[in-house]
Parts: C-alpha cells; structure tokens; sequence
C-alpha cells in the first residue's frame, strides 16, 4: 500500500476486521517510514462479467435468465431442478474464477453446453441448437451424430428433434 502522507509503499497491518455481514475487511496500517496510520477496506470484487451479445450489446449475467434457458432445455427430461441449480451455481463459479469483465455470449452457451453434455444429452442437443443457432440442418445432424456416436446403446437415444429443413441458398 503507498502511504498516503509520505507516499511510503511498506507498512505494516496492526489491526484487521471483517466488517459486519463479512462483506468486507478493515485494516488498519503502520507506514514504514512516516510511522502514520491508515485504514484500507478489503472487498470481494463482484466480478459476474457482463455479456457480450452477438450484436454488440452489453448486459448484466442474468441467473434467472440462465436458469430459465437451462430448465427449459430440460423440459420432460428427469432432471431434476436441484440438477440444473447445481449447474447453474457451477457456471457462476466458473465466472468468478475466470474474473474477466465481459464473456461473449458465445462463450457463455459453449460453457453451459459442457455442463449439460454432462448432465443430459437431449437437453444439451436442444440448448445447442438454440445457442448455437444451428445454420443448416448438416451442422444440426452432425453434432447429433456425434452424439449418438459416444453414446453407448440405450434406450435413451437422442432422437432427431423436429427441425424444418430449409431450402438451402445458394451463395455464389
Ligand atoms: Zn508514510
């Protein structure tokens, strides 16, 4: 810390104090130098970055919004919602961890995408092709294919799910 009388940077700490709900830390500091006294506050740094949407726009991480998006590639699956709360803590942890300003949104769905291929298959081929807004049905099929290749033989087969095969444009 850099004295703020002599501008000193070595002090010793005399005292320290976790502020009342815990939300912060009070320390009380001994310049090296000029031997005066000052009090630093230590807080956790809210850090849940803001998301970086696919147009540029900017908005806080949103719980709900996750947990929303989360439950709903769950629908009639067995997940239970203690499953998808847990899901949802882990990627905020996962935020804190990373303790960057922004996630892309991109980046934010391939994070939530790691966790359901985990949780649920059907759930996870679902929320991809939202989040990843699949531009033909070849990329669509390729990544169930893919799944369905790692995926030992049971009952639980992810079965094609009801996507509308658009005409392909030809670019040229
Ligand atoms: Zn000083």
């Amino acid at each position: 810390m850099k004295c703020p009388f002599c501008g000193h940077t070595e002090d010793r700490v005399v005292d320290s104090r976790v502020g009342r709900d815990g939300e912060f830390i009070r320390r009380r500091r001994e310049c090296l130098k000029c031997r005066r006294r000052y009090t630093t506050y230590e807080y956790i740094e809210d850090v849940l970055p803001h998301v970086v949407k696919r147009d540029g726009r900017r908005e806080p991480f949103d719980r709900q919004k996750l947990r929303g998006s989360i439950l709903k590639a769950c629908e009639k699956r067995s997940v239970g919602v203690q499953a998808v709360d847990d899901v949802v803590g882990e990627i905020e942890a996962r935020l804190h961890e990373r303790a960057e300003r922004e996630i892309s949104s991109k980046e934010l769905g391939e994070l939530v995408m790691e966790h359901l291929q985990r949780l649920d298959q059907v759930a996870y081929v679902r929320f991809a092709s939202v989040y990843r807004q699949f531009t033909d049905v070849t990329q669509f099929m390729t990544e169930v294919r893919g799944l369905l290749k790692d995926d030992k033989p049971k009952e639980d087969k992810v079965k094609p799910i009801a996507v509308k095969p658009r005409p392909l444009v030809k670019t040229k």
